[in-house]
């Protein structure tokens, strides 16, 4: 029956649409559903052009609505009737691009299903082809030059595409129509093996021989997706002591991959939450509690008991862990880095970079054009927790509660992110890395330009920390005389908080309760803040209760030396330095004299009320760690250690605006004098942080009838304490936010930075 009431509708779609397999899909609903027209890409979204009966368009609204391709995220459907065009067929056409729009990049995808059969399928002619991909999986950001996203428009440019190839990338029923990575063993990249500077082997030999010097213990350097991986038998002692020698890495833990699930098991638990995240396509290193396994040797993650696990991403990771006979069925996979540096990613730079650490380079001819380091999470009682968001989530779009003018916040100087924005959205970058060195303000520099160019966006205004010896400051002062724009500078913890509101999409200037627990950040008054409560929302914050002042000898170096942190705290609290006290006899005798003459005369001892150094100050006077060999050591030992039966807590004393210190330290020795053991003094502690929460949180609502709260600072990392924290003010009937989308750590601070710049540039006024 023909049906000859004609129904025509024009579709705009907005939203990650774009290398992810969406045109196919669309043309394979309108051919089912018996539409004519036609779809193409736009530099702004895909636009879709349909004719048929009504039922038939209506169904096609309902599947592009309710079943996109998984890889797609649909952000915003217009459809608007129109007239007839007379079309006989349904089309693909050519791409438009118009100058001022933009579109999200999809981060890079972790290998899929269909790819994976194939990649093990003897009769595919990409069997064992270590860069197979698709619509739906695949290298994306990191090989993204420009846009739009084209194959021009990435470092796969150079690969002409065989007749093969040519027919998938062209066939619009094919899951590799317009698959821009598209490659095989004809026309694409392929691997090679070097040692001493000489290449040994190519393809498939190359990748055997990598696994031969792997299980005989070598350190191989392994060129990836978003850069170089350092590899090794972490079953080996040997192998995983040499490594950590020549990376210059003492003590911080390694991150590990292994095969499948059922071998992450053997190693670790696992509950339903981490389960998915594993198997998720971002694929990201997730935080575990480890399992006494031989396959893991004790230095993989000294001290810890947590071990960063991830599952293989990319074809060249499944063929590289391949169960086989007496091959490690665990691999440290840490960054290709020296100890602070950036991870390694162009392959002259990896060889000279990383020629005293690895035995042997597994490399590529695919250029990464945007190094990108693996994502690491963990989950905690708030869920999902951002520890690193770098691959496979970066450069994912994050909603803003407003429309704001094109800002540029530059972040803090460890753990840098920058964060751009435009209209709706936030485009906050991948992991930078600590901003002490020049490779990493490179890495800084050049992604900020290549975020402004990929997302078509110029800020018209600044926003940096208050801190004026952060590198990333400075780039923001040079920049806003250069351009002659404004520069907003933003304290620190305002920052933190303003991050978690953004999150949690709060659309108005109505205060919170912020519990900004961090490591450093500059105070409005020049001191060292970081155990902060504010009261605040995006245009302004009052400090309601800090942590009592005390000196910080040294600064931020103190940040290394627990022991002198300890020590300052007791000076302050009054209590004589008696030589049984852990970091006293941490200390040698010199050190002490000087130590206390520091203390004595103020000199180079900053006042501080940081959170962080407070855990750190505990965990050195119950003798857990004296010594930092990477940031928050000593923190993560003391939580490491809690006993989560214990309930009891040290007396909280709230003055004025001050969280008082001196009851807390006498109590903690008195136990230690006592002989308490250290798991329970760790508790008593964890549970006096999280009363202080409480109760500050209740003296507010007391005072202004607030009753949200906004859990930010680096100390929100400790998951223990926000098991009870949580528990405590949701007792108490607070309604409480916790970090989902960024880290509660400085790698979300420039996205809080952007909304407060962003609210004054404007000028709301609530
Ligand atoms: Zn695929
Ligand atoms: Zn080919
Ligand atoms: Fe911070």
């Amino acid at each position: 029956m023909i049906d000859t009431d004609l129904y025509c509708v024009k579709i705009l779609v907005r939203g990650i649409v774009q290398g992810v397999g969406f045109r196919p899909f669309v043309y394979q609903e309108a051919v089912k559903n018996s539409l004519t027209g036609w779809v193409r890409n736009t530099s702004s979204g895909v636009e879709i052009e349909i004719c048929g009966t009504r039922k038939c368009v209506e169904q096609f609204l309902h599947t592009l609505q309710n079943n996109p391709p998984p890889l797609a995220r649909l952000d915003h459907i217009k459809v608007t009737e129109t007239p007839p065009n007379g079309a006989t067929e349904f089309l693909i056409l050519e791409s438009t691009d118009s100058e001022s729009q933009f579109l999200p990049v999809s981060p890079d995808i972790s290998i899929c299903e269909d790819c994976l059969r194939e990649l093990s399928d003897p009769n595919d002619r990409r069997y064992r082809y270590p860069f197979i991909n698709c619509t739906n999986c695949g290298p994306r950001f990191t090989i993204i030059k420009g846009i739009p996203y084209d194959r021009p428009n990435t470092t796969m440019a150079s690969f002409d595409l065989c007749p093969a190839c040519q027919e998938e990338y062209t066939n619009p029923l094919d899951r590799r129509f317009h698959a821009q990575p598209i490659a095989c063993p004809e026309c694409g990249p392929y691997l090679w093996l070097e040692v001493k500077g000489q290449r040994v082997a190519e393809r498939e030999d190359a990748l055997q021989k990598a696994r031969q010097l792997l299980k005989g213990g070598a350190i191989v350097a392994i060129k990836g997706l978003g850069g170089f991986h350092l590899a090794c038998d972490a079953s080996n002692e040997k192998a995983v002591r040499a490594l950590r020698n020549r990376k210059k890495r003492s003590d911080k833990p390694f991150a590990v991959m292994v095969f499948d699930l059922s071998r992450v098991e053997k190693i670790a638990e696992i509950n339903e939450e981490e389960k998915a995240i594993l198997l998720s396509r971002q694929n990201p290193i997730v935080l575990l509690r480890k399992k006494k396994d031989a396959r893991v040797v004790p230095d993989v993650s000294p001290d810890v008991d947590t071990i960063g696990v991830m599952l293989p991403y990319t074809p060249l990771h499944y063929l590289l862990l391949e169960p086989g006979e007496g091959f490690p069925e665990v691999l440290v996979m840490t960054s290709g880095n020296l100890s602070e540096e950036p991870i390694a990613y162009e392959d002259e730079e990896g060889l000279t970079r990383l020629q005293n650490i690895a035995d042997a380079f597994l490399l590529h001819n695919r250029p990464i054009h945007m190094r990108v380091d693996d994502s690491v999470v963990a989950v905690s009682a708030g869920g999902f927790l951002p520890i690193r968001r770098a691959r496979g989530y970066a450069p994912d779009t994050i909603s803003l509660p407003f429309h704001f003018p094109p800002i540029l916040a530059a972040g803090a100087e460890l753990k840098n992110t920058f964060c751009l924005t435009r209209e709706r959205y936030a485009f906050l970058s991948h992991h930078i890395g600590d901003m002490e060195n020049l490779e990493t303000l490179n890495s800084f520099v050049e992604g900020i330009e290549h975020y402004q160019n990929v997302f078509k966006t110029v800020p018209e205004v600044l926003a940096c920390d208050l801190h004026p010896d952060y590198m990333a400051t400075r780039y923001a002062e040079a920049r806003s005389e250069r351009e002659n724009l404004p520069l907003i500078r933003i304290q620190h913890h305002h920052a933190h908080l303003a991050s978690c509101l953004v999150e949690h999409q709060w659309d108005t200037d109505d205060p919170v309760i912020g519990l900004i627990f961090d490591g450093t950040g500059l105070g409005e008054d020049r001191a060292i803040w970081g155990g902060e409560i504010l009261v605040g929302g995006y245009s302004g914050y009052h400090r309601r209760f800090h942590l009592e002042y005390i000196p910080l000898p040294g600064g931020d170096a103190s940040i290394r030396k627990p022991a002198r942190t300890a020590l300052a705290h007791l000076w302050h609290a009054g209590i004589p330095w008696e030589e049984h006290l852990p970091p006293c006899s941490a200390l040698c005798g010199d050190e002490l004299t000087l130590l206390h003459s520091q203390l004595k005369h103020r000199i180079n001892a900053p006042w501080t009320s940081s959170m962080g150094r407070l855990f750190d100050a505990v965990s050195s006077c119950i003798g857990l760690r004296h010594e930092a060999s990477y940031e928050a050591q000593a923190a993560i030992m003391l939580e490491t250690i809690c006993n989560l039966q214990e309930t009891a807590a040290y007396s909280v004393i709230l003055q004025d605006d001050e969280i008082k210190l001196r009851t807390l330290w006498q109590e903690i020795l008195n136990d230690w004098l006592a002989g308490t053991p250290p798991s329970t003094i760790s508790a008593k502690f964890h549970n006096w942080v999280a009363t202080v929460a409480l109760y500050a949180s209740e003296t507010i609502r007391s005072e202004t009838g607030i009753n949200t709260v906004a859990c930010s600072g680096g100390v929100w990392q400790n998951r223990v304490l926000v098991q009870k924290a949580k528990t405590l003010l949701e007792q108490h009937g607070f309604r409480v936010f916790f970090h989902k989308i960024v880290p509660p750590n400085d790698g979300g601070l420039s996205l809080g930075q952007a909304a407060i710049a962003g609210w004054k540039a404007t000028k709301r006024n609530g």
